[in-house]
């Protein structure tokens, strides 16, 4: 894993600061992701304290979802072991924990999206090695409901695809796919009624033509099932090769 972009001064060609520049920093100075400390003009996109501290997903973790698992004579997590899935394989760069999370809960709730570019950065660190392999011909985002998107004012999965998109150079298709149902938050929920709950949640936009391969991206993995529903709607569409990558993935039970 690429991790040595965290801790690389942000390069500045010898030029004076113009004057424009300093006043927004002043204004809105950048602050570190996962514990707010104002950063100085040099650092990079988080603190080296916090950079040396992320919770990254580490060997050994499933061949397909991503999951860090415990035993590394195995090659599946309990939950691929058990059932199929509609995606073939998948990464997550952190574990949802630690500092990572109350960052991520930030994001989401209290607006903030300055974050994006850093989390945007990792996952690239995180799937620079499969890229290669998965040659996704595109960026899909698992989107919200047009009603949540209105409330929150931004959709985080799409601005995600947007940054990783530009970190990587792949394309991006932020209406592929469009959420039908405005659905109860599903954290409280079994498998089964999760399942319920997200059944036909997504549809394909037709005026898109997907690709073969396709990438799909949100924030966290916790049950594979808003993955898997997801996947499924890119597959019944024709859609060949599906991965994923998230933000953040939970350690489940194993
Ligand atoms: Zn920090
Ligand atoms: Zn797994």
């Amino acid at each position: 894993m690429n991790e040595r972009i965290f801790f690389e001064k942000k390069e500045k060609a010898g030029l004076p600061a113009c004057a424009g520049e300093s006043l927004l920093d002043l204004l809105y100075p950048r602050r570190c992701p996962v514990c707010e400390k104002i950063l100085l003009r040099n650092e990079p996109l988080i603190c080296g304290k916090c950079a040396r501290e992320l919770p990254w997903v580490r060997e050994p973790f499933c061949r397909k979802c991503g999951r860090m698992i415990s035993d590394p004579s195995r090659e599946l997590c309990s939950d691929c072991e058990s059932r199929l899935h509609f995606f073939d394989e998948g990464r997550a760069a952190f574990l949802y924990e630690k500092g990572i999370r109350q960052s991520v809960d930030r994001m989401k709730f209290q607006n903030r999206r300055a974050y994006i570019p850093f989390y945007a950065q990792a996952m690239a660190a995180a799937a620079a090695p499969v890229l290669p392999v998965w040659r996704p011909e595109c960026i899909v985002p698992v989107p919200m409901h047009p009603k949540k998107r209105a409330e929150r004012g931004y959709d985080q999965s799409v601005l995600l695809a947007a940054a990783f998109g530009s970190v990587t150079g792949l394309r991006v298709e932020p209406t592929a796919l469009v959420r039908t149902r405005y659905t109860k938050a599903s954290k409280m929920l079994g498998r089964e009624s999760r399942k319920k709950n997200m059944r036909g949640v997504f549809a394909v936009n037709p005026e898109i033509r997907l690709p073969d391969r396709v990438l799909l991206l949100d924030d966290i993995y916790t049950t594979g099932t808003t993955m898997d529903t997801a996947s499924r709607a890119l597959r019944q569409h024709g859609v060949r090769e599906i991965c994923f990558l998230t933000l953040c993935i939970g350690r489940g039970e194993e």
